[in-house]
């Protein structure tokens, strides 16, 4: 099966069309959606009906989670929070009622699964960030691959002997995957990298060949910017995407 794997879109929807003119062309079997379609970014209603347009399967990311949970809104950084109450005030009642069914764990097939944040308690929203935090985090999925989101950083571990898992790709480029190893794998961000590469990016995935492709892809980013403040969303959320940070 070949797969088109998105995260975290932020309601940046010059990002995404950038990402589905490419799936147009690479004809991908599936694509799956790994949550995040809100926040941050001016277009969360946009960004809902593109994906639940592609996406055959779609997670629940911690910004629709925390929409939907006001009570959650206080782990957030005061710029983030602000983007989550006006994304409150934005959403259509049908696509608040779709993000709220988005289940937070998905088995892809055989051997694959995926999550928002982390396969160990999803609703922790913990972040994968080191080696060492991605080694401990094989001990809770079965099978050969698990796929998350949530850090913005695309890259590609591999499960090892010791204390840290390794780390086979970062950024962008192909690898061959090894039959015989586990992985855990992150697509990076469509609409708000944050590895210091501005370009959007995500992830090309056959499960047979075992290949992928993490592609970087540009986008009209003053667009993206010049609409988060006509919204009257905090300037930093528009500065942020031009770094990729
Ligand atoms: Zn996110």
């Amino acid at each position: 099966m070949r797969y088109a794997i998105l995260s975290d879109v932020h309601g940046n929807l010059h990002a995404l069309d950038a990402v589905l003119a490419d799936l147009q062309a690479e004809k991908p079997d599936r694509v799956v959606f790994l949550g995040d379609a809100v926040g941050y970014g001016a277009f969360p209603n946009e960004c809902v009906a593109r994906l639940r347009a592609v996406a055959e399967i779609m997670l629940m990311g911690n910004h629709e989670y925390a929409v939907l949970h006001p009570e959650e809104r206080t782990v957030f950084n005061p710029y983030a929070r602000q983007a989550i109450e006006w994304t409150d005030q934005q959403l259509t009642p049908e696509n608040r009622s779709f993000l709220a069914q988005r289940p937070l764990k998905a088995q892809l097939e055989a051997g694959v699964c995926a999550v928002h944040a982390s396969p160990h308690n999803p609703l922790e929203w913990l972040y994968i960030l080191q080696p060492a935090q991605a080694q401990v985090q094989f001990r809770f999925f079965e099978g050969w691959l698990c796929l998350f989101g949530h850090t913005h950083v695309p890259v590609v571990y591999r499960e090892a002997q010791g204390p840290e898992a390794e780390v086979l790709l970062l950024g962008e480029g192909t690898l061959r995957l090894d039959p015989e190893a586990r992985y855990l794998i992150n697509p990076g961000s469509v609409g708000q990298p944050r590895d210091q590469d501005p370009r959007a990016s995500y992830l090309l995935l056959d499960t047979e060949a075992r290949t992928l492709e993490i592609r970087r892809l540009p986008y009209p980013i003053e667009q993206a910017q010049a609409a988060i403040l006509a919204a009257g969303l905090p300037s930093f959320l528009a500065e942020r995407l031009a770094i990729g940070y």
